[in-house]
């Protein structure tokens, strides 16, 4: 058989080609191969009679044997594609042999079997990368992997900014152009055994088990912006590109593929909200924080119930008066299994699951118990916050269930006050106004909460019926440093002082900060620099030391 004649019988759709020499070193390789055998095979690597021994791969002795005696050989042989997943191969070989009768080439065409499903179902045809469906088996396959029980799997998702908009100046097909350069550049990073996959259109994936942390996915995600640094050229323009990347890591215990992609989906488009070229992470802590908010979501009922939801009190501290006036109601969770959870969790969650109205009635309650206890302890004067989140504040029934607790819980005539978010105060409720005057009107004291966050106008202040703003921290630290904070802060007091409006400054950690803001009169202080949040008693303690050392403010100093 003549080599010549070899070569015209191969097309394209036969699949691919490899020729040999006599020793079945690879001489040349078809450009299909890839697609079709995969990429890291071991074939690229080793002279095909290497592996004629080995029962995965390639010809047994027999083949090899009737090839070498007839000249050819027709079979099916099992490989891995990728070295992951395995598949048949058809394989129709021939010895090419000189005029000596010597063989000199040997010639193999190489067919999937199964290679049209593979083809229409796991290859994305413009890049040649395996697609979604793929890279999910892969990824499922690795999350069982030995190497998983001892390490992780990371999974970035990278979504390119919107290509297609170049068409319409550039050409039609540029994002095209552009996802191929940008699948060559992906691929260029990888490490052995990671896998790329075009996931969605201008959307990628990349699964790996190479990394041994979470700072050195960062430092690969990092690589893959700085990447895009650079111009991409389609002749004869030039392209900048964005993405975003989010990462999902995935621990021993988690298997689940379809959730871990999603994850990192997610957690992709919380990062394009941001902006673009940027990274983010759901680390498999939080991938377990997700099963973990799941189970105190159920548990949240009962603990608001039992008391493992219990509150703890953060000190006012009064410059005008030097003295405590007031207390925070700040609630805590100490829970059986994950000890103590921050609201910053459970607060979001009891949202969610409709709790936070148990638990704001609680907080009511609690404060009725403690008013009695600085009753008995003659502290006069003194007021008591409840943070009401935006649910309870816009439920039918909260002033009339407010009304229940005062005439109950012997509230009326108590300087009870609720602090509403200023977001909350920006948000479209019916009626705000409204229903702000009836609070103030049982005697409920209004504060807008975290103020400076939301950018609410003075004009729109001004028509609020508001007794307290609390500044935000984000004001407040660093106040002795920063001019343009304390001119900002000025401006925020000047302007509610005018509108007859109470200050408090929130997040008051050091000793300069609060020189700072104690020039500024009238104003009180919330802050781990005067009180940390106590438990109702400890508080009691250092209220009557505060009582018997009002001259003296630097006994107060930090708990
Ligand atoms: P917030 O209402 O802004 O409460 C102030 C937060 O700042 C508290 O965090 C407090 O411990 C902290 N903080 C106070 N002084 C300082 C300081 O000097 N430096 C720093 N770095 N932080 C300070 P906490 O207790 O973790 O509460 C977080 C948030 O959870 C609260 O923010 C509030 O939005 C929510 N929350 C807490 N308890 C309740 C509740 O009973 N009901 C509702 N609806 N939300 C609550
Ligand atoms: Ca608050
Ligand atoms: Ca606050």
């Amino acid at each position: 058989m003549q080599s010549d004649a070899l070569c015209f019988t191969h097309d394209s759709n036969m699949g691919s080609m490899i020729v040999t020499d006599d020793q079945m070193t690879i001489i040349s390789i078809s450009d299909s191969f890839k697609t079709d055998i995969g990429e890291t095979n071991e074939l690229l690597l080793k002279p095909l009679n290497t592996l004629c021994t080995s029962d995965k791969h390639f010809f047994t002795q027999e083949a090899l044997f009737e090839l070498q005696r007839s000249g050819m050989w027709q079979g099916t042989i099992e490989h891995y594609y990728n070295n992951s997943e395995k598949t048949s191969l058809q394989v129709t070989a021939y010895a090419v042999r000189n005029s000596l009768n010597e063989i000199e080439f040997y010639t193999l065409f190489l067919n999937h079997t199964d290679k049209r499903l593979l083809h229409t179902t796991q290859i994305d045809s413009l890049t040649k990368l395996p697609n979604r469906t793929y890279l999910l088996d892969v990824l499922e396959k690795r999350l069982s992997s030995a190497k998983q029980e001892r390490g992780f799997t990371s999974l970035l998702f990278i979504e390119f900014d919107d290509l297609a908009r170049f068409n319409e100046t550039f050409g039609f097909d540029i994002d095209d152009q552009l996802i191929v350069q940008l699948s060559e550049k992906l691929k260029s990073l990888l490490g052995a055994d990671d896998v790329l996959a075009r996931v969605g259109n201008e959307q990628f994936a990349i699964v790996s088990q190479n990394f041994e942390s979470e700072e050195s996915t960062e430092i690969f995600a990092k690589r893959i912006i700085s990447m895009l640094y650079e111009p991409f050229f389609v002749d004869p323009n030039m392209f900048y590109i964005s993405a975003s990347i989010g990462i999902s890591l995935s621990s021993a215990d988690e298997r689940d593929a379809y959730r871990l992609l999603k994850t990192a989906e997610n957690t992709m488009r919380r990062v394009q909200k941001d902006g673009k070229n940027h990274i983010a992470f759901t680390q498999y802590k939080a991938q377990s924080s997700l099963q973990k908010s799941m189970h105190l979501m159920e548990d949240l009922p009962a603990a608001i119930e039992n008391g493992e939801i219990y509150f703890v009190y953060q000190g006012q501290y009064d410059h005008e008066r030097e003295r405590f006036s007031g207390a925070e109601l700040l609630a805590r969770w100490r829970h059986p299994k994950y000890g103590e959870v921050s609201p910053g969790l459970f607060i979001p969650l009891a949202e969610q699951s409709g709790m936070i109205g148990p638990l704001t009635i609680k907080a009511i309650i609690e404060a009725s118990k403690m008013f009695a206890k600085l009753e008995e302890a003659n502290i006069k004067d003194f007021s008591l916050s409840v943070n009401i989140s935006p649910a309870v504040l816009m439920a039918s029934d909260f002033i009339e269930t407010v009304q229940f607790l005062r005439h109950n819980y012997d509230l009326v005539g108590k300087k009870l006050n609720f602090e509403i978010t200023e977001e909350t105060l920006t948000q479209n409720i019916d009626n705000l106004v409204q229903l702000l005057e009836q609070i103030r009107e049982m005697g409920i004291g209004i504060e807008v909460d975290d103020y400076g966050t939301g950018y609410t106008s003075l004009q729109y202040l001004a028509n609020l019926p508001i007794d307290i703003l609390k500044i935000d921290r984000s004001f407040v630290s660093g106040i002795d440093r920063d001019l343009k904070k304390r001119g900002l802060f000025q401006a925020i007091v000047n302007m509610s002082h005018a509108l007859d409006i109470d200050v408090i400054a929130e997040g008051v950690e050091t000793a300069l900060e609060d020189a700072i803001i104690k020039k500024f009169n009238f104003i009180t202080v919330q802050g781990y620099f005067y009180c940390k949040p106590k438990e109702s008693n400890n508080l009691l303690e250092k209220l009557k030391d505060n009582n018997e050392n009002t001259a003296c403010v630097w006994t107060l100093l930090r708990a």
